[in-house]
């Protein structure tokens, strides 16, 4: 089987890794394994996989081989240790988060999934975690006051969400690391193709594969990786070094050392909240996984172009790309994006927002839904839908207006999509 061997480029990762045909049947596809649960053969062999002396499925709750294939590609390609895979970005993100915070608190920027942001107000205090919102994610003096006792994860977005802020990954990476806190980093409009965050000190990236991961819109899907490099009983995290029953009296390092994290999802959220992946939809994430660098590479190709052709234009007065040259980001892309910053974006309408809805309205081949990393452009009124849950003031500071129109660049003709934006803008 080839894993992530520093042997392999990316491309032969993202089809080869994770997979050997000949433990099964010597199937040429990832097979679907469509079942609830496996046989468990002897009751020695089944008290062996639950006191963690062997490995063996046994329910697809908290494992199934469809979704172990898609687990150690996506890995492999992020340089990661482990993986879980979940029903969607929103699961991943918020097991991710609990995990690593139960009971304490998380340091995150407002520049966030309107989704994401929307569980900071409503949810988590309830479960007892704290939220301490920063409104700049690169402001490492306001990291740092905002940093307690109690203070479990760092929770950032690698590129945000709808404005393309880029986070200095390492800079907050090595600062969490001097408190002995963890990085999660939300990679998802990203992808493993244009940054690695492990790379850069992340200690837990997380994805949601309902976008560029499978890429045509056809299913929802999530992952968390572990870098397998941090601490957990460092001090902040009781909970990892918490002995269990069900462990035999040992602790999630002692059982699972070299990827404790990863495996405490498996065994507390995924076993007790589960949101785990369908095989059919692990099977249509690896089909997208196959092909993810020639859809990014072309899609960050012609978002340059689109993005070259409204900062011309008059009814746009902003352009979100940070690859541009006047991007406040521009630095930090060149170092965290050197592939480019990829095929979504926002652009801000010169105009009113009655008017802005009429050029969406009036757009043929853009589609007007809610998802990015489609084979189809989509097109988006951000502050109305997708971060309708933050107030007019939250917007205001996240740099969202009603104005802004979030752009997701699909695999069309480029030229066919300026032609596209171009009828839109005349139209009043
Ligand atoms: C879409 C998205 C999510 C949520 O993912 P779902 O698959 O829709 O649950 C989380 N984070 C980011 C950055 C996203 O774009």
């Amino acid at each position: 089987m080839i894993m992530g061997s520093d042997k392999y480029n990316f491309d032969t990762l993202k089809i080869r890794a994770g997979y050997n045909s000949a433990d099964h049947n010597n199937s040429v596809q990832v097979p679907i394994y469509q079942t609830a649960a496996f046989d468990l053969l002897s009751t020695d062999r089944s008290r062996r996989i639950l006191a963690f002396e062997e490995f063996g499925y046994i329910y697809s709750r908290f494992a199934n081989p469809t979704l172990t294939a898609l687990e150690a590609r996506v890995a492999a390609l992020d340089g990661a240790v482990a993986a879980v895979s979940v029903a969607s970005g929103m699961a991943a993100v918020s097991y991710a988060l609990l995990n690593a915070c139960e009971g304490g608190r998380v340091i995150a920027p407002i520049h966030i999934y309107g989704g994401t942001f929307d569980a900071y107000k409503k949810l988590y205090p309830r479960l007892g975690v704290h939220i301490d919102l920063i409104d700049d994610v690169n402001d490492l003096e306001k990291i740092r006051a905002a940093i307690k006792d109690d203070t479990q994860a760092i929770l950032i977005e690698s590129i945000s969400n709808p404005i393309n802020v880029v986070a200095d990954i390492e800079a907050i990476a090595t600062l969490a690391h001097e408190y002995g806190i963890p990085l999660i980093v939300d990679n998802t409009f990203a992808t493993p193709y244009l940054l690695n965050p492990i790379k850069y000190g992340a200690d837990i990236v997380v994805y949601s594969a309902t976008k560029a991961l499978s890429g045509h819109g056809s299913v929802l899907g999530g992952l968390i990786l572990e870098a397998g490099t941090f601490d957990w009983s460092a001090g902040r995290h009781p909970h990892f070094t918490e002995t269990d029953y069900t462990y035999g009296d040992r602790n999630i390092i002692e059982v699972l050392p070299d990827f404790p994290f990863s495996g405490r999802i498996r065994t507390h959220y995924l076993s007790l909240l589960g949101a785990s992946l369908a095989p059919f939809d692990a099977f249509l994430i690896l089909q997208g996984v196959e092909t993810l660098s020639e859809r990014v590479k072309k899609q960050t190709k012609s978002a340059q172009k689109i993005a070259d052709f409204l900062i011309s234009h008059p009814k746009v007065s902003y352009v979100s790309l940070p690859s541009l040259p006047g991007s406040k980001y521009n630095k930090l892309a060149k170092k965290y994006f050197p592939k480019g910053a990829g095929g979504i974006f926002s652009f801000e309408y010169n105009g009113t927002e009655e008017e802005s809805n009429k050029f969406i309205e009036s757009l043929k081949l853009f589609s007007y839904h809610t998802n990015i990393g489609d084979a189809r452009s989509l097109v988006i009124n951000s502050a109305r839908i997708t971060h309708h849950e933050l107030t007019p003031d939250e917007q205001t500071i996240a740099g969202i207006k009603p104005t802004t129109i979030r752009l997701s660049i699909g695999l069309e003709d480029v030229n066919d999509l300026i032609a596209d934006l171009q009828q839109a803008f005349t139209i009043h």
